[in-house]
């Protein structure tokens, strides 16, 4: 999968040893895919996400873009101010590096 930002090969990070997730090598960016949802959870993440769809604005210049269904992804924010963009094709969200500081799971070890 390509980077939402920069198109940079993103590479499969083991979090917590439970669940693995796409992080871009280049610029810190992570993808979570529709089906991890009950990851999204386990990882204190729902109330971000349930906050912020629905809630649609433009917080930064150039927009992410799925490579998979060659689209905009939409820019929202959710609950703590945490920005993040999601596909309406695929519902694949797209965190840049720092938006997920705040959740200890994605500290770098
Ligand atoms: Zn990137
Ligand atoms: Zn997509």
């Amino acid at each position: 999968m390509k980077c939402p930002a920069c198109t940079t090969e993103m590479a499969e990070v083991n979090i917590q040893h439970t669940v693995v997730i796409d992080r871009c090598p280049q610029c810190g960016g992570v993808v979570l895919d529709k089906g991890e949802s009950e990851m999204i959870e386990a990882l204190g993440l729902a109330h971000v996400v349930e906050e912020g769809v629905g809630s649609a604005h433009q917080h930064r210049t150039t927009s992410a873009h799925c490579h998979e269904c060659d689209k905009e992804m939409v820019a929202l924010r959710g609950a703590g101010e945490v920005e993040y963009d999601w596909c309406d094709g695929c519902e694949r969200l797209f965190f840049d590096r720092g938006e997920l500081s705040a959740f200890g799971a994605f500290v770098d070890s």
